[in-house]
């Protein structure tokens, strides 16, 4: 049951996802966010995608987000002979920024201050560290290295030197104009990739509010300078995402899981909601079931508290995307169920606004009052985004006129999303929400709902009240399954 889950989907479009029949299938088997990799893809084929998303949206009635992931400053192997070739443990090579067609002797690179960030001693992992060389000398344009974990390296590869602080922007003329593209087509969040601290998010921001103040930023985690200060950038954004990928190879692959749990925790602390991404079903790209320790990662990222975990290339190029989501979906549910685990109010830590308070009592009142749901009547989605922290095992439904909203919440744990007209006053709000809530199987005659307002609504006030309501007899009864919005079935 789709409505049962609570940690949300995040799947990358590719080739295997993107035609408009396969994004309705992503998104039937439950994908909550489309993360759109803007390291690979023409705009065009983007655009598509953006417009089929938001179509299919409407009419299968369920919000996605957008997502649209930024490259970066991110290094690269440049073009290869025939686009691939080996590299021989134990062998020299060069690593030039002079030559424009590699082969097994020189791999060319278009970061030109390769040479520059280099010097005796400098790791250099490729391939997201699958092979390594270490540097040997550097003349010119050319860094003599040699093979220590050798292999087939492919063109257009990454390349790390962990722990280098590189004499690079965090974000590229690519970025620039990929992000101009981002927001004039609206994305819900754009992912800002090797952000090394706040003000990195800062710059992104005032781009972002000259141009699309409702768009959300997403801190990926993937340097260690972004560990030293990781305060500050969880703090400056909107979500952060555990980028495992680069993030293993930047601080060496054995201190990642201890890192997942502790930016999971710093983001669980501070509110902002918080995806573990990258390998999570990786052998499901060729098979079409995960091994053992896969399905234990998911299930882990759930119970170390992410709002949300990804797919990348399972579903972006992988044999069985669908299937992907789907296996996803099912362990996630399963952690779900073993509650005492799991949902625990913890009202220990600091509360930063009235708002969070008023999150802190509905949800503690919904636990107390045995009540179904906590509706949160919102315009930004912030109060319910408060709530989902607490980790409430009432459904939080955040109810809205505001259709961006519904969109930008489907990456937020636990929360389910209600459309409504504007409204005058809370009575006049629950009126149309009591109906849903009844028709949706949420909630039956008697139950008691807590409710979360800024009071007066005339005046759009910020979340400041809590009400607890009885759901009335003789209102409209349950309609079936199959009719349901997809997010409620
Ligand atoms: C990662 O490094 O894990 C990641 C998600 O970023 P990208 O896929 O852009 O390398």
């Amino acid at each position: 049951m789709l409505s049962e889950r609570r940690t949300k989907i995040v799947a990358t479009i590719g080739p295997a996802t993107r035609s408009r029949e396969n994004l309705e299938k992503a998104i039937r088997a439950g994908m909550n966010v489309a993360r759109l990799n803007f390291s690979h893809g023409a705009h065009a084929e983007h655009l598509q995608v953006i417009k089929d998303l938001r179509s299919l949206s409407i009419e299968l009635n369920a919000p996605v987000a957008i997502l649209q992931d930024l490259q970066g400053p991110k290094v690269r192997v440049g073009r290869l002979k025939d686009g691939q070739v080996t590299l021989v443990e134990g062998s020299d090579i060069i690593i030039s920024t002079r030559v424009e067609l590699g082969d097994a002797k020189v791999i060319p690179t278009d970061f030109k201050e390769l040479p520059e960030s280099c010097k005796e001693g400098t790791r250099i992992l490729l391939d997201d560290g699958l092979l390594e060389v270490v540097v040997k000398k550097v003349e010119g344009t050319e860094v003599h290295c040699k093979v220590i974990f050798g292999g087939v390296l492919k063109d257009r590869k990454g390349m790390n030197l962990p722990g280098a602080s590189l004499p690079v922007e965090c974000m590229t003329d690519k970025d620039l104009e990929d992000l101009e593209f981002g927001l004039a087509n609206n994305v819900d969040y754009v992912a800002l990739s090797f952000v090394r601290r706040g003000s990195d998010i800062q710059k992104l921001r005032e781009l972002i509010q000259a141009k699309c103040p409702s768009t959300r930023i997403i801190a990926k985690i993937e340097m260690l300078e972004a560990l030293q200060n990781l305060h500050e950038i969880v703090m400056l954004s909107d979500g952060v995402m555990v980028a495992r990928g680069d993030l293993a190879v930047e601080i060496g692959q054995t201190l990642l899981p201890q890192k997942q749990k502790q930016i999971i925790a710093l983001c669980n602390e501070l509110g902002r909601p918080v995806i573990t991404a990258t390998q999570m079903l990786d052998s499901m790209v060729e098979n079409q079931r995960p091994t053992r320790a896969e399905i234990t990662d998911v299930a882990n990222a759930v119970l170390d508290g992410s709002d949300a975990t990804m797919l990348s290339a399972e579903s972006a190029s992988g044999k069985y995307p669908f299937r992907c989501i789907s296996t996803m979906h099912d362990i996630i549910l399963e952690v779900e169920r073993s509650s005492d685990l799991y949902y625990d109010i913890s009202l220990e830590r600091e509360f930063f606004d009235v708002a969070e308070t008023i999150g802190a009592s509905a949800s503690l009142s919904a636990l107390k009052l045995d009540s179904p749901a906590i509706v949160c009547l919102s315009t930004t989605g912030k109060t319910a985004m408060l709530i989902s922290h607490f980790r409430p095992k009432a459904k939080i439904v955040a109810v809205t006129h505001v259709p961006e909203t519904l969109n930008r919440l489907e990456l937020v744990w636990g929360i389910q999303t209600l459309l409504i007209n504007p409204y005058k006053n809370s009575e006049e709000a629950m009126e149309q929400i009591e109906d849903k809530l009844l028709q949706y199987g949420i909630c039956k005659p008697g139950d008691k709902i807590i409710l979360t307002l800024g009071l007066p609504v005339h005046q759009a006030a910020k979340t400041n009240t809590m009400r607890v309501f009885t759901i009335g007899a003789g209102r409209g009864a349950k309609i079936k399954k199959s009719d349901l919005p997809l997010r409620f079935q």
